[in-house]
């Protein structure tokens, strides 16, 4: 990746929370969840990176299952794409069977993880207390965190948005070190818009990651709430993201990219969604 943290002279040109002049490098990065076997990975990546070969102003992820992990490092190598887990434990080691540690993960190059998705919450019991531990052992670690929140359908329709999102970025930013909050990444999923096709208006997007934004500046809410630091941090949409809605979105002043599951699980597609980010940025 290119531009994953900001250089010292982006940083300098860190302006008001929102201004793309804070140096965001914008990221679009695939969730694959729990789809491609190891061979159909490398099929994939060599369909990608021919497909992102102009691509110059874009920082690439794609997130994988953990047996492609090691297969997708080697073979992005010398690339711009960066590879992300999907999730990890909090701890470093223990009698934890079945689990994975960012320790693991940072030893064989994986760049970041992803966590606190809606699945896991949902379906795995991913709490809010656990993702407090598991961001800062990611940042320990070196990796690179990408944090999903998110409202339900039912807390959007009872004007619960807001509450949820304060109370989500509270929670699980509660213990990163000052200095360490610009190294995470914020992808705001709106649950009612995971794989269902309905997208979030751009009025909707840019309302939510802007609130999450002037969240991040808040001292009360994030750890070294700044809004310097807040205008470095990178929020991405992530919901039913594809090459058609994309460009729309990824032109909003305050989101960064993008987190794209379905879409992102052919090249042709997920290149396609890279190439309007850049063309967003025009
Ligand atoms: C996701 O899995 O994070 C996601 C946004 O999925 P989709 O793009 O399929 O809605």
């Amino acid at each position: 990746m290119s531009a994953s943290e900001p250089s010292a002279a982006e940083s300098e040109d860190a302006g008001h929370p929102g201004a793309r002049g804070a140096g965001r490098t914008p990221l679009v990065a695939g969730n694959w969840k729990m789809y491609k076997t190891e061979a159909q990975a490398e099929s994939y990546i060599q369909g990608l990176l021919p497909r992102l070969s102009s691509v110059e102003r874009v920082d690439v992820a794609i997130c994988v299952p953990f047996t492609d992990l090691r297969a997708m490092v080697d073979s992005t190598r010398g690339s711009r794409v960066e590879v992300f887990a999907q999730n990890m434990h909090e701890e470093a080691e223990g009698a934890f069977t079945g689990e994975i540690s960012a320790p693991m993960l940072s030893e064989i190059d994986v760049y970041g993880v992803v966590l606190g998705h809606s699945e896991r919450r949902a379906l795995f019991g991913e709490t809010d207390r656990a993702l407090a531990q598991k961001v800062p052992a990611a940042l320990a670690a070196g990796l690179t965190p990408i944090l999903c929140v998110g409202e339900t359908e039912e807390e959007r329709d009872g004007g619960d948005t807001e509450r949820k999102l304060r109370h989500q970025v509270h929670e699980d930013l509660a213990a990163v070190a000052p200095g360490d909050l610009q190294r995470v990444v914020i992808a705001y999923e709106p649950i009612w818009a995971i794989g269902t096709g309905r997208v979030a208006t751009p009025e909707q997007a840019q309302e939510a990651i802007a609130f999450i934004r002037a969240l991040l500046s808040d001292r009360s809410v994030a750890p070294a709430g700044d809004p310097e630091i807040a205008a470095r941090v990178r929020i991405l949409y992530g919901g039913s993201v594809k090459p058609e809605n994309a460009q729309e979105l990824l032109a909003l002043p305050d989101v960064d990219g993008a987190l794209v599951g379905g879409a992102s699980l052919a090249p042709e597609s997920f290149a396609a969604i890279v190439a309007a980010a850049e063309k967003a940025l025009a």
